[in-house]
């Protein structure tokens, strides 16, 4: 019998990539499935960036690189956050990972263990909850609720504090909500935050270029009272359609970049050359692609919240950010997971369970609008037949 380590049972998951199994299963079975679970954008990277990658390739880029990752990204990194956010960032704060999971995991074992408190979104993206539990600390869950917009409270999360607290975890743009939270409630965490030095900030900033209505995305790099204690996540996987490439980042204080460092090293080396060759590419080059993909999944965005709010039992609030709808199904009667199996087995629809997003995603759906407008029709007007 094997022995592995307790650690192990702790670990949780995504189960997005469990449905996108089944989904493609039920696929490969001949069944017209339209999926709507998994989060990522169904364009193609852009091609100058593909391009790069190939030249890297052609040019001899076959080696390790720094394992922070190549200085002309990290200076490129800098240059965009100084353009999209008007912040000044040291490029050797940058740590280029693979991907934008990496950063979380590094963040939460580098202040997670036993005795420890870390607060995370509930419903957020699952990996939060998974790896705080994974390192041993206690997950303090920050509930996002509907009224609210699926914004974060600062004053609720202000007063979850203790001494045993050790790092919050914010999102904004959301998944899987697609909530934006207001810059007064950042400025009033970030004020709050000032009387308990002892606090770490990971800012996922994933969805930082998906927003919508007008909405600006308020970037926590632009609050210097937080940078010795910001790690602020960001990457080329949504904005660039990049999420195969696995090219991600964060800003890092200081302090912290040695000990990111050497997790990098100790984990992955660096990231493989050719992707950080397109990952300067597509930041350098032309932003037209981002816009064309921003302006089809705000047409989509309309589409399937108007059509969400149209079936019966089901209410839909009005998505401000990212590419995920989250409507509330609790007229139906179903519970989330139930809803989640009944609109793949019966209307050939992939969606996840809000509860696979944590407890208080109880009573939702997340649709990932990832997808055709056809599609997304299709698939609305499936499920409508069902719960018709
Ligand atoms: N952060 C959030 C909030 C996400 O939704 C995702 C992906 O779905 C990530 C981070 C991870 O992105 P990546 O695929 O680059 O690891």
């Amino acid at each position: 019998m094997l022995q592995t380590a307790a650690s192990l049972s702790r670990l949780g998951t995504e189960s997005a990539f469990e449905v996108l199994a089944r989904a493609q299963a039920l696929a490969a079975q001949g069944r017209d499935i339209i999926n709507l679970g998994i989060g990522q954008p169904d364009f193609q990277t852009p091609a100058h960036v593909v391009q790069a990658g190939i030249a890297a390739l052609r040019d001899g880029h076959h080696g390790y690189t720094p394992a922070n990752g190549i200085p002309a990204l990290r200076e490129a990194v800098a240059a965009d956050l100084q353009r999209r956010h008007g912040a000044s960032v040291d490029p050797d704060c940058v740590v280029v990972v693979p991907g934008g999971k990496p950063t979380m995991f590094f963040a939460v074992l580098m202040f997670g263990e036993p005795g420890a408190e870390i607060m995370y979104p509930n419903p957020g993206f699952p990996i939060y909850e998974s790896v705080i539990k994974y390192s041993g600390a206690t997950p303090v869950p920050i509930a996002l609720r509907e009224d609210n917009d699926f914004a974060f409270d600062a004053d609720t999360v202000l007063a979850q504090i203790t001494p045993a607290t050790r790092l919050i975890i914010i999102n904004s743009p959301a998944n899987p909500t697609g909530g934006v939270t207001p810059k007064a409630e950042i400025d009033k965490l970030v004020a709050g935050l000032e009387k308990h030095p002892h606090v770490a900030l990971l800012s996922d900033e994933i969805y930082s270029q998906m927003l919508y209505g007008g909405r600006e995305h308020v970037s926590l790099l632009n609050y210097p009272s937080m940078c010795e204690r910001l790690i602020m996540l960001d990457g080329w996987s949504k904005t660039y359609a990049m999420t195969g490439w696995r090219l991600g980042y964060a800003v890092w204080p200081k302090a912290l970049v040695p000990h990111v460092t050497r997790l990098c090293i100790n984990d992955h080396s660096c990231v493989n050359a050719s992707a950080q060759y397109a990952g300067l590419a597509a930041l350098q080059g032309p932003q037209d692609a981002v816009a064309e993909m921003m302006a089809a999944f705000d047409q989509r965005r309309a589409l399937i919240v108007q059509a969400l709010n149209a079936l019966p039992g089901v209410r839909c609030a009005d998505a401000a950010g990212a590419f995920y709808a989250f409507p509330n199904i609790e007229g139906t009667g179903l519970t989330a997971k139930q809803a989640q199996d009944l609109f793949l087995n019966e209307a050939n629809v992939a969606t996840i369970a809000g509860t696979s997003f944590g407890a208080w995603g109880e009573g939702y759906v997340r649709f990932s609008y990832a997808n055709s407008a056809a599609n997304i029709e299709r698939a609305v007007e499936r499920i409508g037949k069902l719960l018709r």
